[in-house]
């Protein structure tokens, strides 16, 4: 099957370091993968090559199959690939909807948004007011905004950093049901977690980045949260 994501040598240096290092990586089609490592490891730079926000300087992304070169999120955003951020960049004085339009790239009534907010809350179990104002709303359901927003450009790849950061442990049980119910729907899902048993419940995979190196991949359902958090720190017995 071809990957829906690949990532070949990637390589990123800011002056004095090399964030990533000859990363290579594949994610497959409605597959979760994990990304763990320290501070520092390169997690963040990885997926912002991954999400247009910065370009490598060497290497080659693929998706579906295809060399990609992208200059911009938004343009990641038209070919399948969204991002949601730890912190949520909402207008916190606008409404759902309307947070939800400032998104989209193509023209939309809020009366339509309003609709397919509503659509996309009961088939992902996402449920939010569409004329909620941002302010007067949970983490959970700022989240949700995040996440519909997301869904909204039928992305075939989601990715999250330390998506259950904010989150209480019931909103945290939701958003795995609605994660699980995406990549059964075939999109690939990438995140960015130090918790240990997140990692073990809901990746499929976990890769470890270390100084900007991949240095292994595993099945999280096979290790312990200590063999784990042994792999990130680089301190196998
Ligand atoms: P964290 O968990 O703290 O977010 P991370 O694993 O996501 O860490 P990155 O943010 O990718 O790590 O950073 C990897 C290395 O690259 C770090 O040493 C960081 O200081 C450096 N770095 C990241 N972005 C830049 C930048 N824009 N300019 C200079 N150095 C950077």
């Amino acid at each position: 099957m071809t990957p829906r994501l690949s990532l070949k040598n990637i390589t990123k240096r800011y002056p004095g370091i090399v964030a990533n290092d000859r990363v290579t990586l594949e994610v497959a089609p409605g597959e979760v993968l994990a990304v763990l490592g320290e501070n520092g490891a390169g997690k963040s730079t990885m997926m912002k090559i991954i999400y247009g926000a910065t370009q490598p300087d060497e290497g080659e992304v693929r998706f579906d199959g295809r060399p990609l070169t992208l200059e911009s999120p938004a343009q990641a955003r038209e070919l399948g690939i969204a991002m949601v951020h730890q912190h949520f960049a909402l207008f916190d004085t606008l409404s759902v909807a309307e947070n939800v339009a400032l998104g989209l790239t193509k023209r939309m009534s809020i009366a339509d948004i309003s609709a397919e907010v509503v659509r996309l809350g009961e088939r992902y179990g996402l449920q939010v007011d569409p004329h909620a104002v941002v302010m007067e709303l949970s983490m959970g359901e700022r989240q949700r905004v995040e996440i519909i927003r997301a869904l909204m450009t039928n992305p075939k790849l989601l990715i999250l950093d330390e998506p259950t950061s904010v989150l209480t442990p019931q909103a945290v049980r939701k958003l795995f049901v609605t994660l699980h119910q995406l990549a059964d729907e075939g999109v690939s899902i990438l995140f960015i977690s130090h918790k240990l048993d997140e990692i073990r419940e809901l990746a499929d995979r976990c890769v470890v980045l270390r100084a900007g190196h991949i240095v292994t991949s595993v099945d999280p359902k096979q290790e312990t949260e200590a063999s784990l958090a042994r792999l990130m720190i680089g301190d196998e017995p």
